[in-house]
């Protein structure tokens, strides 16, 4: 779409909160758009001052909008790694510490937790990321409207089946005070409903061949209802393989037992399954295709039946006779990490749980004690990075090289060089723990063995983007009385209001004439053979994209979808935050793709293993992306590391 009258039309002229220009630290600016006092004019007359971004007044990343996520400034130095660029004459820093970890996002800060808990309040610890905060995935995005503070989450959203956490994570949270059984209380769950506001399909005429708003959907489980069916922009066959998709109780795989049954739907996408056994219409995959983006990264066409009849997310297995709810694919522990109520969310989901760790880290950094009090606590990032503090964490540094002083064998320590303005630092330490992304370590630390470096990049994370876009008021919404359209065919393949959720002096909105932010996912899928290839190509679809065209994409979307609401995006969005995760989800197994390890065996964990004084954390070294896995890997690193210590 080129901008020329409809991008006039739908406001791309405006000028809303998109600071981009600030996105990266290492950005060049020309001096005609530096305003004399502003946060960026500091920036720039600190220049002969040692680069130290973090200590201006006025930093707080969280209130950045425009391109967020992995954001200009915090990926250039790790692509260069990879295309072969070396550091040499690293300047050496004069501390030493005790670890040093790669990664500040919830791995490598409860590692830092772990450590210093076990080895005392004097161990130093070293916390090094390349992002402008901390969390990783875990980020926050904050909006001003109208004096009124918005609160959103830019990545991970939610504490997944708390239940099913370690006894680790789960003491993690007790001494972190997290108590999940609170959010029964704070999210109101009931606030769509009981305002009558439900789900709607958004068709759209380049997909379906018709621009059309369908209301009466309750998702993709249940029947599909009258209202929905006599609007839906669907063939008429594709409407009654729906209905008979939704309502069946066909066993499509009659003459299998059950174990041939979960062995078949193992090796056979939910696409194949459909065309294939329950024999629907072509018409019918578009409407389907990207229903599983969220979860997979991937389309119907390469996600396991099997999965799908474990988790329970789409229709079509009622008839087979396989009772219980755990799939035959492998990944089961999604299974059942979704049992629970998805309820437990944080205003900016995980980030509160980083900003507790935080806390607890770094004194002073932030007042208050409690789960509530984080939500609107003020950080100091000032106070991240100080001299002499025990547990140091800077931001805007991406590591380039780990390697053991005395060789793998005998360690005697590492050395860790990262780069900063453009400048290597090298700094030792007594060991280190790499919680960044495992597929980057081999080029962090060429000299591993080849087989653990192959395992290592064996994880291709799942690109993923998570919008915020803030609205104004939400009286479109309510007057046609939706609060999630699932649109199948758009490049955003949901609109979501957020989750109705007040704690801590936050209140989540309550009329519909208030501002609110509105979440919208994409997934960049590209072509392959297999999931990671998919992953891979959509990776690179997603750097070639620029903020102008997500948001033009975003302003048309909301146009079409919510215009006979009165929604008009030139007059109501306020501020757009486009969260870009080019390295999202740790990847996971997948049945179709992935034979099965031996105990052992498996790329992750050959790609954990400990190298000399050099440990590998992060959800990848699980290859399973929840919060929970994170913990836990970062527990494993510390352990590990103690256990050598004796
Ligand atoms: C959009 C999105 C939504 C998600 N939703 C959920 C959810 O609802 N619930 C859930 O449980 N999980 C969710 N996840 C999964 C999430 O990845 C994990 O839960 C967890 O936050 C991962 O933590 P981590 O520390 O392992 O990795 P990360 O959060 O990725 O942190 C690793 C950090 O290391 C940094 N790093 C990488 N290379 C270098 C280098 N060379 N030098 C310095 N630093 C480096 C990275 O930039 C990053 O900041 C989501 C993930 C994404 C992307």
């Amino acid at each position: 779409m080129s901008q020329g009258k409809r991008g006039r039309e739908l406001g791309m002229q405006r000028n809303i909160a998109r600071r981009d220009f600030l996105n990266g630290v290492g950005v060049t600016v020309g001096a005609s758009l530096v305003v004399p006092g502003s946060i960026l004019g500091e920036m720039l007359n600190a220049a002969d001052r040692p680069f130290a971004p973090e200590e201006q007044a006025g930093y707080y990343p969280p209130a950045k909008t425009g391109m967020r996520g992995s954001h200009d400034g915090s990926w250039e130095t790790g692509h260069a790694l990879r295309d072969g660029k070396k550091w040499e004459h690293a300047r050496k820093d004069k501390e030493t510490y005790d670890l040093i970890i790669v990664g500040g996002g919830i791995s490598g800060l409860a590692a830092a937790y772990f450590y210093r808990q076990q080895a005392g309040n004097k161990a130093r610890i070293l916390v090094l990321d390349n992002h402008d905060d901390f969390g990783g995935h875990a980020k926050r995005n904050e909006f001003l409207s109208g004096g009124k503070k918005l609160i959103g989450y830019g990545g991970t959203q939610a504490i997944a089946g708390p239940n099913l956490y370690s006894v680790q994570a789960k003491q993690l949270f007790k001494e972190l005070g997290i108590e999940v059984k609170r959010f029964e209380t704070y999210n109101d769950r009931k606030f769509y409903s009981q305002r009558g506001m439900g789900q709607a399909v958004f068709f759209d005429k380049e997909t379906f061949g018709a621009d059309r708003l369908v209301r009466g959907y309750q998702g993709h489980l249940q029947a599909p209802s009258g209202e929905f069916l006599a609007a839906a922009q669907l063939s008429e066959a594709a409407k009654r393989d729906l209905v008979r998709l939704c309502t069946g109780k066909v066993d499509y795989l009659a003459g299998m037992d059950a174990a041939a049954k979960k062995a078949y739907l193992a090796k056979t996408s939910y696409q194949d399954y459909l065309l294939k056994n329950v024999k629907v219409t072509l018409d019918l995959i578009p409407y389907f295709k990207p229903s599983m983006h969220g979860l997979y990264g991937v389309g119907i066409d390469a996600v396991p039946a099997g999965d799908m009849a474990g988790l329970g997310e789409l229709p079509g297995f009622a008839g087979l006779g396989i009772d219980d709810r755990d799939g035959p694919g492998i990944g089961l522990e999604v299974t059942r990490q979704d049992a629970e109520p998805y309820i437990y969310h944080f205003p900016d989901g995980n980030a509160s749980i980083a900003r507790l760790l935080v806390r607890s880290l770094v004194p002073g950094i932030a007042a208050g004690s409690t789960m509530e009090d984080v939500v609107l606590a003020k950080f100091d990032y000032a106070k991240l990075d100080e001299r002499n503090a025990p547990v140091a964490i800077r931001l805007n540094s991406t590591v380039v090289h780990a390697r053991n002083l005395g060789g793998a064998a005998h360690p005697d320590g590492v050395e860790v060089t990262y780069v900063r303005d453009g400048e290597a630092h090298a700094v030792e330490g007594k060991a280190c723990i790499l919680a960044c992304w495992n597929m980057l370590i081999p080029y962090i630390c060429p000299e591993m063995p080849e087989a653990q470096k192959e395992g290592l990049a064996y994880n291709v994370k799942v690109p993923l983007v998570y919008t915020n876009v803030q609205i104004r008021n939400w009286t479109a919404l309510d007057k046609l009385k939706l609060h999630r359209v699932y649109c199948p065919g758009c490049m955003f393949t949901g609109i979501d209001m957020d989750f109705p959720v007040s704690m801590g002096g936050y209140e989540f909105t309550q009329k519909p004439e208030e501002p609110c932010l509105l979440h919208m996912q994409h997934v960049p899928v590209g072509p392959g053979a297999n999931a990671r290839e998919m992953q891979r190509a959509g990776r690179g679809k997603l750097y070639a994209t620029s903020f102008e065209t997500f948001e033009l994409s975003i302003r048309d979307q909301l146009a079409r979808a919510l215009g006979e609401g009165g929604f008009d995006p030139a007059r109501d969005i306020e501020a757009i935050t486009v969260n870009r995760w080019p390295h999202g989800y740790s990847y996971e197994y997948m049945s179709l793709f992935d034979p099965e390890w031996p105990r052992g065996g498996a790329p992750h964990e050959i790609g954990r293993q400990p190298f000399g004084s050099i440990h590998v954390a992060n959800s990848d070294a699980g290859a399973f992306a929840y919060t929970n896995e994170a913990i836990d890997q970062g527990w494993r690193a510390v352990t590990e590391i103690l256990a050598m210590k004796g």
